[in-house]
């Protein structure tokens, strides 16, 4: 079995992205092929951003969106304490200081009351000035924007939403990646929406945001590549990865993202009763990166795993280590609110085998086989 199934995808969608990458390589446009173009209007369009700049890998994508915010030095950006390193990486790599805020345990995303108290104690110890909130749409979840939007609002901060998990989430009719001022995504392959190597994507209402990040993603380019007015870095998207993505979106509109859904609500409904499932509140809907179910403590979670891999069932601890333990911060001061819901949801923490193509014999084996440890 496997975790994600990335090769069963390719088997359904074979003649398609065969077709789609042999154009590219028949063309010879591996560089800001039309592709690119065309997949960036699509992007944006299913989004609901006004523009989307594609780019290298979500983690550049980041970092463009924190260049154009002006972030460096004397900066406190706000990041959730659980969450994949790269979020709290980017913003320590500018300069600024990432302030760890602790997250909800029943939806695992960025608790508003961890934030308003860690602005609060930046703001009354007066070192640092509050920039940037980085929202985190976990496990492919928004974050809770309707909250957390009126505290940036209160105390004058903007919102980056890092959407790399959380492709084709939704609050109400609202889509994931426009929920930011400026928002980013990656199109790592095991992600919602991923390709077959690495990718990125930034969206933003902003007209001057959006040239701003075309210019820094080819060396600061002016009226051509030539000319040279910023300093920028080197960061697109291949035109082979982008003519994929395009043959991947249409799949994940079409049905994929249903699908996954459906996997979802029939492990919900079989394991409520047993463990410790996600909680999607009224209004949102989530795409799914990851099904995280917790359990009872550290020892239930690692004997599960442990049971599921005897039986040939992958399944990943999502996240091991909370961002503030991580050795990379430790001389950084990252630390000013209590942060005890990560800490205890790294040690009960277990993503489940899930994706699209995912079979309902093949998911009744790992709910028979959880049910076998619990109650065995
Ligand atoms: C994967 C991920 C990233 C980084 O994306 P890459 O494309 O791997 O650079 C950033 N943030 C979160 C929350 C992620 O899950």
């Amino acid at each position: 079995m496997q975790f994600r199934d990335l090769q069963k995808q390719y088997q359904t969608l074979k003649p398609e992205i065969d077709q789609a990458i042999s154009q590219v390589l028949t063309a010879g446009t591996f560089i800001s092929g039309q592709q690119v173009t065309e997949l960036e209007a699509q992007l944006a369009a299913y989004t609901g951003a006004k523009h989307c700049i594609t780019c290298a890998n979500g983690t550049d994508a980041l970092t463009l969106a924190l260049m154009v915010l002006q972030i460096g030095p004397g900066d406190a950006v706000f990041v959730p304490d659980f969450t994949f390193f790269a979020s709290g990486e980017t913003p320590a790599y500018e300069g600024a200081v990432p302030i760890f805020v602790d997250v909800e345990e029943e939806t695992f995303n960025m608790s508003p009351n961890s934030l308003e108290q860690a602005i609060r104690k930046v703001k009354k110890e007066g070192k640092l000035i509050p920039k940037v909130i980085i929202a985190v749409d976990l496990f492919g979840q928004p974050a809770n924007y309707p909250e957390i939007r009126k505290i940036a609002d209160q105390y004058g901060l903007l919102i980056l939403e890092d959407g790399a998990q959380g492709f084709g989430g939704r609050i109400g009719e609202q889509k994931a990646c426009s929920f930011g001022d400026i928002s980013t995504t990656s199109f790592f392959p095991a992600k919602p929406l991923g390709c077959y190597g690495d990718g990125g994507a930034i969206f933003t209402d902003h007209e001057d945001w959006a040239s701003l990040l075309r210019s820094y993603r080819v060396h600061g380019k002016g009226t051509d590549k030539y000319d040279n007015v910023r300093i920028g870095v080197n960061s697109r998207l291949d035109t082979l990865q982008a003519a994929v993505l395009q043959v991947k979106l249409k799949a994940f509109q079409e049905y994929e993202l249903e699908a996954v859904n459906r996997v979802a609500e029939r492990y919900a409904h079989k394991l409520k009763d047993l463990v410790r499932i996600p909680r999607v509140p009224q209004n949102f809907y989530s795409s799914w990166a990851q099904y995280s179910i917790l359990l009872e403590n550290e020892e239930k979670r690692n004997g599960l795993q442990a049971h599921l891999k005897e039986q040939g069932i992958p399944s990943m601890i999502y996240y091991p280590k909370p961002m503030s333990q991580q050795t990379a911060f430790q001389d950084m001061d990252c630390v000013k609110v209590d942060l005890s819901v990560t800490k205890n949801l790294c040690r009960r923490v277990l993503a489940l085998p899930l994706h699209p193509y995912m079979e309902e014999a093949e998911q009744d084996r790992v709910i028979a086989e959880i049910q076998r440890f619990l109650k065995g």
